[in-house]
């Protein structure tokens, strides 16, 4: 494994962590959850990320790796980086999701019950809220560094406008806004567009992109037909509609590019988003230890020729 510094912060963090968002609920055997982090922390990913609703039911991912920490991993909570998150729905009635302080405070402390931890080294705000005055939701995150409850802050898929205008709050304040969680693929460019990847770079925050293999699509799995169980075939996240004829030339075409450079397309889609020196880690799930064990071969191969990445962009791009 490689470790990459979180911007210009301390934090190190290997170029590829694991996300608990799909495949640890109560849906998953617990078997299953166990061999895939084991095999992820035995490739040196040491940093998992998960968030209040991961489950389902909402709270259950949390509930499993807590489980996991004190099972397989006791003794290890210094070599592991722990994230949560607050602002998606988690409970009823008005605290039970957004920014307000009182939800990201109540949360947080769910989460770190929940996982059977005293601290997480990493607690976002989820989603920008447009209805919280910013200053409110960065007083909560600032409120949990200082309680010892979060090491570290960042925030998640919030845009370059409010990137900067969060940094300027928590600046002040002297919390350590040390990363940035968008989306980022092949097939998903936002935070290039947006100047967010310029923005981060210019105020020193390092970024976790999820999502890097767009959700499977950038993997072989769907080259032939919708594989049972796989996570377009259960109706969850990824749409059946996002693999259309004409998306699935675009895969073929860029599992063609990835074959021709030795590596599998998930491979590929890794080692693309890392090609990049502000994007601290690529933030993959996994629904079978193979995956995971796919995914770190991305880092066998990690430079691309300028014809190569001018290939990709003729077909990942409109
Ligand atoms: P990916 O784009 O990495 O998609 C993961 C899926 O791709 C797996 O579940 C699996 O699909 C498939 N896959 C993974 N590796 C391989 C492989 N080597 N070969 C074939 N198929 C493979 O990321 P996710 O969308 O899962 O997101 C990753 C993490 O990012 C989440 O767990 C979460 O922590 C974070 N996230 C954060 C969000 C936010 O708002 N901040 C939003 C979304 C995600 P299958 O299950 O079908 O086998």
């Amino acid at each position: 494994m490689r470790y990459n510094r979180s911007g210009k912060s301390g934090l190190l963090l290997p170029a590829i962590s694991l996300g608990l968002w799909h495949n640890f609920g109560d849906d998953v055997p617990h078997r299953t959850k166990v061999d895939i982090c084991t095999t992820a922390f035995d490739r040196g990913i040491t940093h998992f990320d998960l968030a209040n609703n991961y489950g389902p039911p909402p709270g259950s991912a949390e509930k499993a790796f807590g489980r996991i920490l004190k099972e397989e991993f006791a003794g290890l909570r210094d070599e592991l980086i722990l994230s949560s998150k607050s602002g998606y729905l988690m409970w009823d009635g008005p605290y039970g999701e957004w920014g307000s302080r009182k939800n990201m405070v109540a949360s947080c402390d769910q989460s770190l019950k929940r996982l059977g931890v005293d601290y997480l080294d990493i607690f976002y705000s989820h989603r920008y809220d447009p209805e919280t005055p910013l200053e409110e939701t960065m007083q909560a995150l600032d409120q949990l560094v200082r309680s010892g409850k979060a090491l570290y802050v960042g925030v998640s898929s919030y845009n370059a406008e409010r990137t900067k205008e969060a940094y300027t709050i928590l600046q002040q304040l002297g919390t350590p806004f040390v990363i940035h969680q968008p989306s980022y693929s092949m097939l998903n460019r936002w935070v290039e567009t947006d100047g967010l990847l310029d923005t981060l770079e210019e105020l020193g925050i390092g970024s976790i992109v999820f999502s890097p293999l767009a959700q499977g699509m950038l993997t072989n799995k769907y080259l032939g037909d919708i594989p049972q169980g796989s996570r377009a075939s259960q109706g969850k996240s990824l749409s059946t509609s996002f693999l259309s004829d004409e998306n699935l030339a675009r895969v073929k075409a860029l599992h063609e590019i990835a074959e021709g450079r030795g590596q599998t397309l998930a491979q590929m889609a890794i080692a693309w988003v890392l090609r990049d020196k502000r994007v601290t880690s690529a933030l993959i799930g996994a629904s079978k230890p193979q995956q995971v064990i796919d995914c770190v071969g991305a880092l066998d191969r990690l430079d691309f020729s300028a014809t190569e990445l001018e290939a990709i962009d003729r077909y990942a791009l409109d």
